[in-house]
C-alpha cells in the first residue's frame, strides 16, 4: 500500500507534516524495541516514537491491562468516579518529594505545561514566564512562546508576556564548560572539573540575572525548564546551573517549573526524574510522552499551596481527564518500569552505549560531541572536531538514511538538526546496544571514505 499512503498523504496533508527520510518508513507492527515494515523488515527503534514509548512496544502487561479495560468501560469525565485514576494518582504522587502531591490529568505535553504557565501566574500574581532558548515546552498558542528550537522557533504566533534567556549549553554556549557536565563522557576524556568551567557557570548565571533585571518586568511568574534539552539535541547544563537559577528565580517571586516531558518515568538511569539528578526542587512538575507509553496522557503535579490559588483564579476543567483507559495503562507503565527494572537497565545499558559511542570520537572527526544520561543520549556531527561547525544537513540524511536501511532507527535534534538523538524504549539490551554502535560505526566508515 505504499505508493497509495503517500498518495493519500499528499492529496490530504498539509506538506508541513513532514517525515523522516527521503522514503518515509511504513510501519506494521512493533514489539518492545523492535519494529517492522510491511515487508517485515524489522528496526531497532533508538527514538520511541519520540522518546514516549518508554516500556516498549506493546509490552504485554500493559496490552492486557489496556484490552480489558476497552472491554469495560472507556470514558466517564471527571463528574463521575472511577478507581483505575484514583489508583493511579496514588502511585504516582508516592513518587514524587513532599510537598508535591496534588496531579493534575491532561492529555499532552503541550496542555500540561498550558496548565502549568496558568498555575504559575495565578500564584506568583505576576505574567512574565521565562525559559531557555532552544528549550521546547509546546506548540500551543501559550506554549509556543517558551518554545524556541529549529523550525519551532516563534513565528507569527507568540506567547505572550515569554522570554527566553541564553540557554548554558556546556557544548555549544559560548563559555563552554563542558567538564562541569555531569556524564560518564568525562571518565573516558579523563577531564575532571577545571577552574575553567566554574567561570562558565558563573558566566551563564550573569546572563541569566540579566534577563531576570533586564527582559522581565519587575518581579517573575515563572521559570520552565527541561533538566535536559531533547529536542534541542540532549543539551545539558554546566552542573549546579539549575539550583542557582532557582534560587534567583524564587527571590524574585517565581515559582519553578521542570518539563519531565522527556526526561520523567526513569529514563536518566540515576533518578526516576530529571530534576533530581539537578539537586533542586521544583514547585510544579509537567510530565507526558511516556507516561502512558504512547497513550495520550499528561500530568501536572504542585503543591496544595499553588493548586490552592489555581482554584481561586479559575475553575481547571479536561473533558479526557485521566479516563478509565489512560488510568489502567499508566498504572501498568509504573508496574513494568519496577518488574522489569527498566530504570535500572536506563542507567546500564545506556552508559553502556554512551562509552562506546563517546570512543568513537577518536576514530571520527565529524563526532563532536556524545553525551547525555541514562538513555537519553546525543551524538552531535559536527564538520570537524576544532571548528565544531555543524555537519551539514545532506550529510545528516544521509548518515540517518543509511543507518535506516541498516535496521537502525535514530532521531534528530539540534537547532540545525545536527544532532543524532538516542532515547530506546527501555528494555533495550547491551546486544542490542552492541548491533547500534556497529552499525552507526559502519556507516560512518563508509561515509568518510
Ligand atoms: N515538553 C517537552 C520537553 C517536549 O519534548 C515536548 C514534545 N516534544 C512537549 C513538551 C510537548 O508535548 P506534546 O507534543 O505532547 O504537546
Amino acid at each position: 500500500p505504499y505508493n497509495q499512503i503517500l498518495e493519500i498523504r499528499k492529496q490530504n496533508f498539509s506538506p508541513q507534516m513532514s517525515t523522516y527520510f527521503q522514503k518515509p518508513l511504513l510501519l506494521h507492527q512493533g514489539y518492545m524495541q523492535w519494529l517492522f515494515d510491511y515487508e517485515g523488515k524489522r528496526y531497532l527503534d533508538l527514538f520511541s516514537g519520540i522518546v514516549t514509548v518508554s516500556v516498549g512496544h506493546c509490552h504485554p502487561r500493559v496490552t492486557t491491562a489496556a484490552q480489558n479495560q476497552f472491554g469495560r468501560l472507556w470514558h466517564t469525565s471527571p463528574v463521575f468516579l472511577h478507581p483505575a485514576i484514583h489508583e493511579y494518582a496514588e502511585k504516582l504522587t508516592a513518587l514524587l518529594p513532599e510537598p508535591l502531591k496534588v496531579v493534575y490529568f491532561t492529555n499532552s505535553g503541550s496542555e500540561a505545561n498550558d496548565l502549568a504557565m496558568m498555575m504559575a501566574r495565578s500564584h506568583s500574581q505576576n505574567v512574565d514566564i521565562i525559559s531557555f532558548r532552544g528549550a521546547y515546552h509546546g506548540a500551543s498558542p501559550s506554549t509556543l512562546g517558551l518554545t524556541s528550537v529549529g523550525a519551532f522557533k516563534p513565528r507569527t504566533t507568540t506567547g505572550s508576556n515569554c522570554q527566553t534567556t541564553m540557554c548554558p549549553d556546556v557544548f555549544r554556549g559560548p563559555w563552554g564548560g563542558s567538564q562541569c557536565r555531569d556524564s560518564l563522557v568525562q571518565t573516558i576524556r579523563k577531564c575532571s572539573c577545571a577552574p575553567g568551567c566554574c567561570e562558565a557557570n558563573s558566566q551563564y548565571i550573569e546572563q541569566f540575572k540579566n534577563t531576570l533585571h533586564t527582559v522581565v518586568a519587575k518581579e517573575i511568574a515563572g521559570f520552565f525548564a527541561e533538566p535536559i534539552q531533547g529536542v534541542n539535541g540532549v543539551v545539558q547544563y554546566p552542573k549546579g546551573f539549575l539550583k542557582e537559577a532557582f534560587q534567583l528565580v524564587r527571590e524574585r517571586g517565581g515559582v519553578c517549573i521542570a518539563d519531565e516531558v522527556q526526561t520523567g518515568f526513569g529514563r536518566l538511569g540515576t533518578h526516576f526524574w530529571g530534576f533530581q539528578s539537578h539537586g533542586v526542587l521544583p514547585d510544579i512538575v509537567t510530565m507526558a510522552k511516556g507516561i502512558a507509553n504512547g497513550f495520550p496522557m499528561s500530568a501536572v503535579v504542585t503543591t496544595p499551596e499553588i493548586a490552592k490559588s489555581l482554584t481561586k483564579s479559575m475553575n481547571f476543567f479536561n473533558t479526557f481527564s485521566g479516563n478509565p483507559i489512560a488510568g489502567v495503562i499508566a498504572s501498568a507503565v509504573l508496574d513494568a518500569i519496577k518488574e522489569d527494572g527498566l530504570q535500572e537497565n536506563s542507567q546500564e545499558t545506556g552508559s553502556y552505549l554512551l562509552l562506546k559511542l563517546a570512543k568513537l570520537q577518536n576514530e571520527f572527526e565529524i563526532i563532536g560531541d556524545v553525551r547525555g544520561k541514562g538513555l537519553m543520549i546525543g551524538v552531535e556531527m559536527v564538520q570537524d572536531q576544532e571548528s565544531r561547525q555543524p555537519l551539514p544537513l545532506k550529510e545528516m540524511n544521509l548518515i540517518h538514511e543509511e543507518c535506516k536501511d541498516m535496521g537502525l532507527l535514530l532521531g534528530r535534534g539540534g537547532l540545525f538538526s545536527q544532532t543524532f538523538r538516542i532515547a530506546p524504549p527501555m528494555c533495550i539490551t547491551k546486544e542490542e546496544a552492541d548491533f547500534a554502535v556497529e552499525v552507526f560505526h559502519s556507516v560512518l566508515r563508509r561515509h568518510m571514505e
